[in-house]
């Protein structure tokens, strides 16, 4: 199997941001993410959710309805050909956090924990990898983990000039990477 993988944010890159989204009713999915994640798997990389999920540590859904979404979110890739490899997420916040939710961890992006995860479990080569985020802590993750690619995607939420400058591309959507990756 190959040793790449692209790590896929998911809110603002996968569905849109409608913010602490757990319910498949409220998940949207951005236009053109099934072809462009058809294409990365095409050309050899495993995909990998990467993905802040606070909203557990804040009480507003549990790791099980997280679960649960998860698998919707993986059959609809399915059922378009797409596999997914894995979907970490971090369930805790270092303020807003109830119980054993609220810690410093080092999963949270911009700490690089779930990608470090992903780049043990599949003896991935960090440099051949891929990060699609909206945020400057999912550049931030990946450069800690020294991916070799870095892309900022409009089709989320505002993002501040540090984050431009911590990515290597930026394009409008998961849509547009395909074309951005010299295949
Ligand atoms: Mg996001
Ligand atoms: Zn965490």
């Amino acid at each position: 199997m190959s040793n790449k993988a692209v790590f896929l944010d998911r809110d603002g890159v996968i569905n849109v941001d409608h913010a602490y989204v757990y319910k498949p009713q409220d998940f949207e999915f951005i236009a053109g993410v099934f072809d462009a994640c058809a294409e990365f798997v095409k050309q050899g990389y495993r995909l990998i959710v990467v993905t802040n999920q606070s909203g557990i540590a804040r009480g507003y859904y549990s790791e099980a309805q997280f679960a649960q979404l998860s698998e919707w979110m993986k059959a609809q890739f399915a059922a378009h050909n797409v596999h997914i490899d894995a979907v970490y997420y971090c369930p805790h916040h270092p303020k807003k956090g109830q119980g054993e939710y609220l810690q410093d961890c080092d999963c949270r992006k911009p700490e690089p924990g779930m990608l470090r995860r992903g780049i043990e479990a599949f003896d991935l080569d960090p440099s051949q990898c891929v990060m699609v985020g909206d945020k400057h802590g999912d550049m931030v993750a990946a450069k800690r983990c020294n991916i070799g690619t870095k892309i900022l995607v409009r089709s989320g939420q505002e993002f501040s000039d540090e984050a431009l400058q911590d990515a290597d591309f930026v394009c409008d959507s998961l849509a547009a990477v395909p074309k951005l990756l010299t295949f």
